[in-house]
């Protein structure tokens, strides 16, 4: 009975593999017709926007262009649902083509209705940071909509362990030198990081998440050494993952220039967004009281 009931579990334990690998199969193959393809069936990507804060004054600065996949059966999928079966670097790249041009599509709407200029920050994969005409494929996208390139951010991170003097290192400083600011993303949990600041032109440090909880504790040290290194090398830094008012304080007052996190909005979907932080309704902009040209 005992070794029946090992093999049972064995055979459980098989399937249950084979059920993952299907999944995976069925992913990347449905991944591919919605980017490579771009097939109806398997739905579309959306842009969801998170607000950003300047934190000394509580105004909101821009947004972080985060991307979801309306999918066919399974509903609205978060990146880490799908994120993995993109491994393909034409996916990749794919991913973050899309995704731009979503971005510049909605930036292009709002200054058509006269929202105020707020930027928006869109995170790069290796692969898409690894071609070489990324640059001008992103001015070149920039300049057919008239969006000036200062409202724009990319994000990059360590993890994505690029070559320091390859075509990313080229590509982000013909990005910097058009006006367009670099986010070093999820800092403090990579390893390469001096390195990385020395070789590509980065403005902006994002605390990551797991880094902005320790404010409070005694590893809270680390964000005031970033902080110390920020302000020597002229860089902002950024708290991402705020969620509650004790942490919001805190980084106040050791300095961190910008934030963003639940305690301020979610992630908010571009309808949402524009009526709550652009002033853009249904009907166009209500322009909000004591904004420049409001009655
Ligand atoms: P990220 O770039 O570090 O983005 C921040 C993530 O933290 C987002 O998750 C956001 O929803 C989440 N977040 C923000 N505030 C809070 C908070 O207060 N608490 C908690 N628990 N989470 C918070 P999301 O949207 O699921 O995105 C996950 C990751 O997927 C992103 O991390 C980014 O690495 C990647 N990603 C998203 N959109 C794109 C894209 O268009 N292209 C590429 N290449 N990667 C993307
Ligand atoms: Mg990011
Ligand atoms: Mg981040
Ligand atoms: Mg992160």
């Amino acid at each position: 009975a005992a070794k029946d009931a090992g093999g049972q579990r064995a055979t459980r334990f098989e399937s249950s593999l084979q059920t993952e690998i299907l999944r995976r199969y069925t992913l990347q193959a449905e991944v591919r017709d919605l980017l490579l393809r771009h097939e109806p069936s398997a739905g579309h990507l959306e842009v969801h926007y998170q607000p950003l804060l300047d934190m000394a004054s509580g105004e909101f600065t821009g947004a972080e262009a985060l991307v979801r996949w309306q999918h066919p059966t399974r509903g609205l999928l978060y990146p880490d649902a799908f994120l993995d079966a993109v491994t393909d670097n034409a996916l990749d790249a794919a991913l973050d083509r899309s995704v731009l041009q979503v971005v510049v599509a909605d930036m292009a709407a709002w200054r058509s209705q006269g929202a105020p200029e707020r930027s928006v920050s869109v995170n790069l994969s290796r692969s898409s940071l690894e071609n070489p005409d990324l640059a001008t494929e992103i001015l070149t996208t920039l300049a057919d909509a008239g969006i000036p390139p200062h409202l724009v951010h990319v994000e990059i991170t360590e993890h994505e362990q690029l070559e320091t003097n390859g075509p990313a290192a080229a590509s982000l400083a013909e990005l910097a030198a058009a006006g367009i600011t670099v986010d070093l993303d999820d800092y403090g949990i990579g390893y390469s990081s001096l390195d990385y600041l020395r070789r590509f032109p980065v403005h902006v440090l994002k605390l990551d998440r797991s880094v902005v909880q320790t404010v409070g504790s005694d590893d809270e040290a680390l964000v005031s050494a970033v902080l110390a290194m920020a302000g020597a090398l002229d860089l902002k830094v950024l708290a991402e993952g705020i969620e509650t008012e004790d942490q919001h304080r805190r980084l106040v007052e050791l300095g961190v220039d910008l934030g963003q996190g639940y305690l301020f909005s979610r992630p908010l979907s571009v309808r949402n967004y524009q009526q709550q932080f652009l002033g853009i309704s249904e009907i166009g902009v209500d322009l909000a009281p004591g904004a420049p040209g409001a009655p």
